[in-house]
């Protein structure tokens, strides 16, 4: 026997477009439904999560299949599917049934399903190690993946429900533009909060875009397929939710002065004094622009504003918005106009 591991793969299967056709499955607006009719694209997409053979694979928002099709290619050792729309369980119990690998269909939503349980414990990793074989993937709808990501990228710090396994990797579409802001250095138009924390939690890679064209029904943008891996230690080693709050902040005004922003850290009748406290114990200038911050400078304002907190604990309770777990779209957009509520 020579050395090569045993590829299996699937046997002909009808294609995603018969499937589509013979179950009648038709795209629904409310669940931004967009299905990737070539297997070209879905074997890319599957191939971005790395290395698979052998490891555990959890697949969110499968829909008839296409990226399983390409993920069960590779030849992983387990995959589980979550899907939301029940319309997708006999075509995904059928895929199940033709796969050499074991295939679990959960049907429910990805934004609440409890992932703390759903691998192999003899699959774990320590933290510090390198990441475990176990790898999510999706193509899920634009509202979905930007409050997911937020939400997992919590885990990660927290280093809980999936991230307990260790510092599993992700796979993961976003509409071209909010790929881009993850990825985002400094100096550029499209540096936002989310890619503050997405970059502060993880080494971060855009690694393609689809044209919309590549969907059926068409998008009106392209997609942007992303890589996470989790840091071992991450830049500004403090709790999420005050990193969270920082960075919001620094992009609540873009293009004004540093000093205004972070200003909204405090309440209005000691804003002054705390302001410029924060940033010359961060030595900022006053007169940066968020944009322009670098990591370890970040990580020096959110260290001085814990100092203060740390003196004043009661200024915890402020939040210049009253809604921050608000939905990441709205978040963006605000970001974008520049529009903050006090
Ligand atoms: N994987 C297929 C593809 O790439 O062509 C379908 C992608 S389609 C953009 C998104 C899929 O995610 C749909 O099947 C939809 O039903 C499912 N979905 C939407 N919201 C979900 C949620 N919260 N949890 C799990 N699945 C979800």
């Amino acid at each position: 026997m020579s050395g090569h591991k045993m590829v299996q793969r699937l046997p002909p299967l009808p294609t995603i477009k018969d499937i589509l056709r013979l179950y009648n499955l038709r795209a629904m607006k409310q669940l931004s439904q967009n299905f990737i009719m070539e297997s070209r694209i879905t074997d890319k997409i599957a191939k971005v999560a790395g290395d698979i053979s052998g490891g555990h694979v959890c697949e969110v928002g499968p829909g008839p299949g296409n990226i399983t099709r390409s993920i069960i290619n590779r030849n992983p050792k387990s995959i589980l599917l979550v899907e939301k729309d029940r319309r997708f369980l006999p075509p995904l119990e059928m895929l199940a049934e033709a796969a050499p690998c074991p295939v679990k269909i959960v049907v429910g939503d990805i934004l609440t399903v409890n992932m703390e349980s759903l691998f192999p414990q003899e699959e774990a990793k320590v933290w510090t190690d390198s990441p475990p074989n176990i790898h999510l993937i999706g193509n899920l709808p634009f509202n979905v993946a930007t409050p997911l990501i937020i939400r997992w990228l919590r885990c990660i710090s927290e280093k809980s429900s999936a991230w307990k396994m260790g510092r599993v990797r992700m796979t993961l579409t976003f509409q071209k533009e909010v790929a881009e802001r993850m990825v985002a250095p400094i100096l550029t138009k499209e540096r936002c909060r989310l890619s503050v924390m997405a970059q502060n939690w993880c080494h971060i890679e855009h690694r393609f875009n689809i044209p919309g064209k590549a969907f059926v029904p068409k998008p009106d943008v392209d997609v942007g397929v992303v890589h996470f891996v989790p840091l071992v230690t991450p830049l500004i080693e403090l709790p999420f939710e005050l990193v969270e709050k920082v960075a919001r902040c620094m992009f609540s005004f873009r293009q004004k002065h540093c000093i205004k922003c972070f200003a909204n850290l405090f309440p209005k009748a000691t804003r002054d004094s705390y302001v410029r406290r924060l940033l010359e114990d961060a030595e900022i200038p006053y007169d940066m622009r968020s944009f322009q911050l670098t990591m370890p400078e970040i990580r020096r304002v959110c260290f001085a504003y814990q100092r203060i907190l740390d003196e004043t604990p009661i200024l915890n309770k402020y939040n210049y918005r009253k809604h921050l777990d608000a939905d990441m779209d709205s978040i963006l957009e605000d970001e974008e106009r520049g529009v903050v509520s006090l």
